[in-house]
């Protein structure tokens, strides 16, 4: 793939270490007065599932469309493997074809067939035909089991459904990274598993994510690593185990505790 990059990732990503799909550089956010972000710092290494936990306005939404390029950063900078998409020069739409986003709710438009939903952006933003648009969409649909589902509409699918096709589409263009906010937090109990179970296949697969999630069995036990948030600041960075069962930081026992 072509390459937006204006200026190279720093040094230190180089030679003998790879060069991480994200990399968050003292990104710094503030809405007014209130500072979301107060300087994050971290990375996700191909193929790893980074699970972002942390209690509710701890920044975990507004850290994820930082990434997406829904919001700009006050400070700092992101990089997407060698590009540094906070550079204003960068280009956004090349940007966003690499990355693929699921949210919580409303990711389909209720109108549109789960074909046209799954295809829509690859056509209009990315600019594919509609042919090579549906022939991928129609793979990825059938990847998940839902391929004869093609010509319903959302509400003739059950919220898991709905949720694990908008993960196809966001699998469309082949992203570098998957990032995931809160994807079963509207889900009736019962559907949170069809989904999470999607996610653990894609991990198998080698697909790189972030995803924000309170399930925190799902992140002790299918994230490679947690970064757990807490005002704005990254308070834990490491395995789950370490940041799950063992830290010593009273107030990251006390938030997990909360979750036992
Ligand atoms: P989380 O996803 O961890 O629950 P968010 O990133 O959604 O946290 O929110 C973090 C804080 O930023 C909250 O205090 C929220 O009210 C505030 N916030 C988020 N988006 C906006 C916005 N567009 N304008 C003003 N405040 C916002
Ligand atoms: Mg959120």
């Amino acid at each position: 793939m072509q390459q937006d990059a204006l200026v190279q990732s720093p040094a230190t990503t180089q030679k003998g270490d790879t060069q991480p799909v994200l990399r968050l550089d003292n990104v710094r956010k503030s809405f007014g007065s209130t500072q979301v972000l107060r300087g994050i710092s971290f990375d996700v290494k191909q193929h790893e599932v980074v699970a972002l936990l942390g209690p509710s306005g701890s920044g975990k939404s507004t850290l994820m469309k930082c990434v997406n390029l829904l919001e700009q950063v006050d400070d700092g900078q992101i990089w997407l493997g060698s590009t540094d998409i906070t550079d204003p020069r960068a280009n956004q739409d090349r940007i966003r074809a690499r990355i693929g986003v699921v949210f919580q709710q409303f990711n389909l438009f209720p109108h549109m067939s789960v074909l046209k939903n799954v295809t829509l952006a690859a056509i209009k933003v990315h600019h594919w035909s509609k042919d090579r648009a549906e022939a991928r969409a129609l793979e990825l649909l059938d990847r998940i089991g839902m391929r004869a589902k093609a010509k319903a509409y959302p509400d003739q699918l059950s919220g898991g459904q709905q949720q694990r096709v908008a993960i196809a589409r966001a699998l469309m263009t082949d992203p570098e990274l998957l990032l995931l906010d809160e994807i079963t937090s509207a889900l009736d109990p019962m559907l949170v598993g069809e989904v999470l179970n999607m996610v653990a296949e894609l991990k198998s697969q080698g697909t790189t994510i972030l995803m924000a999630t309170h399930e925190m069995s799902f992140a002790h036990d299918a994230a490679d690593r947690v970064v757990l948030m807490r005002n704005g600041i990254i308070a834990e960075n490491g395995t789950p185990r370490e940041v799950m069962d063992e830290s010593d930081d009273p107030q990251t026992r006390e938030f997990f505790a909360h979750f036992r």
